[in-house]
C-alpha cells in the first residue's frame, strides 16, 4: 500500500495497489499514475533508489 495527496479528498490517502492505473518508468525514477477510491485520478513519483517508499 502507499499514501498519496487526493485533492478531492483534500487529505492522504491510503490506497493498495488495485488503485494503480499505470506506471511510467524513466532513467531513475518511477512515477505511478493512479486512481482514489473518489474516482480522482493523480501521479506519485517514487525513487528506485531509495527504499522508504515501497509499493506493496
Ligand atoms: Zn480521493
Amino acid at each position: 500500500m502507499f499514501s498519496v495527496y487526493c485533492p478531492r479528498h483534500g487529505s492522504d490517502v491510503l490506497l493498495t495497489s488495485r488503485r494503480i492505473v499505470g506506471i511510467d518508468r524513466t532513467d531513475d525514477h518511477l512515477t505511478v499514475r493512479w486512481e482514489c477510491w473518489c474516482g480522482q485520478r493523480g501521479s506519485h513519483a517514487t525513487g528506485r533508489t531509495r527504499r522508504s517508499t515501497p509499493l506493496v
